[in-house]
């Protein structure tokens, strides 16, 4: 039987109208599951205060006081969603078998927490859960959102569709993932990186029950401009087709001119200089791209991602 202490982390960024009704149905959860055995009676659940610029941080303390199931840290200033994440992640597998990283607004579902404890008993490492349904979502938010997670895909970026940070991930599973040096965090594109044997449960999303979103459209395609280039060199590649591309286009359209120039049609000087403008910016083009392809190599080469994680060696048993 491995070890199950839980440990949930939950980010917090001015989140003072949330943190009590969060902990209350936090609390009732943990209660359940340590009641039905499930997890140890040591779990906790994390709050990381995450630069709040309200009373969250207060409260957090509060809490702490009162309550024996809760605990946190606050980080020095607010360093983003994905970081206060990792901090928490980081200092939870210190002391926990199993973490669940979850949201302060109670969008997630929690009761697929018990789904996602069956599957780590059942030996997975990482549990994903996704959203089944975006029902209370805008439009323009499901809209978006879906599309990212397409686009993504098609940049080559594997992420579990509809699945944000709501996520299981045993000890072990960190362990690993804190061998990953890069600092640009997108931190559900990197799980599926680290391997392991994962699996998915679904919930269904429901509305922030108080406060507002804290990511506006800005942080939101900041986001996922950061998913795409932290984990892509395709645009760079891209640049590399375009040059090819036009570097093709500008043969045909040299042989024009040479027809055109030949039955006369042209006024003096034509030939030349449409023949040079796609010449050259082809050839500037094709530069570019293959600089670029060096510059994707240097930054992969800079994020000093682990070359390989061993899952289990069979030597240590012995
Ligand atoms: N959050 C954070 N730091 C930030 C922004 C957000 O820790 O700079 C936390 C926030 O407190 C919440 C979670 O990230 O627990 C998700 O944010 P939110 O619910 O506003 O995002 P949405 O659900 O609208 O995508
Ligand atoms: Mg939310």
């Amino acid at each position: 039987m491995r070890g199950n202490i839980l440990y949930i982390v939950v980010p917090c960024y001015n989140e003072e109208e949330v943190l009590n009704e969060t902990t209350k149905q936090l609390k009732e959860k943990l209660n359940n599951l340590i009641k039905e055995k499930k997890v140890s009676s040591k779990s906790k659940v994390m709050y990381v205060n995450d630069g709040s610029k309200d009373k969250t941080w207060e409260l957090i303390k509060q809490i702490d006081k009162k309550e024996s199931l809760f605990t946190g840290i606050s980080l020095s200033r607010n360093r983003g969603h994905q970081n206060a994440l990792h901090a928490g992640l980081m200092t939870a597998k210190e002391y926990a078998d199993i973490i669940i990283s979850m949201d302060a607004d109670l969008q997630d579902d929690i009761n697929a927490i018990d789904e996602m404890i069956d599957k780590y008993n059942e030996g997975y490492d990482i549990v994903y859960a996704a959203r089944s349904a975006r029902k209370t979502d805008t439009f323009f938010k499901r809209f978006t959102a879906e599309a990212f997670y397409k686009f993504m895909h098609f940049m080559g970026v594997d992420i579990v569709y509809n699945h944000a940070d709501y996520r299981l991930t045993s000890k072990k599973v960190l362990n690993s993932f804190s061998e990953y040096g890069e600092v640009n965090l997108f931190l559900r594109g990197m799980f599926p990186l680290v391997g392991y044997k994962s699996e998915i449960v679904y919930y269904e999303r429901k509305e922030r029950f108080a406060g507002k979103s804290k990511y506006p459209l800005k942080k939101m395609l900041n986001f996922a401009w950061d998913g795409i280039t932290s984990f892509s060199i395709k645009p760079i590649r891209m640049i590399l087709f375009l040059g090819i591309g036009i570097f093709i286009v500008s043969i045909f359209v040299l042989l024009y001119c040479l027809i055109m120039k030949i039955i006369g049609n042209t006024v003096s000087g034509w030939t030349f200089i449409v023949c040079s403008i796609w010449l050259v910016s082809g050839l500037q083009m094709l530069s570019l791209g293959l600089i670029g392809e060096y510059i994707g190599k240097i930054y992969n080469e800079t994020k000093r991602r682990p070359r390989y994680i061993i899952s289990e060696n069979l030597l240590d048993t012995k």
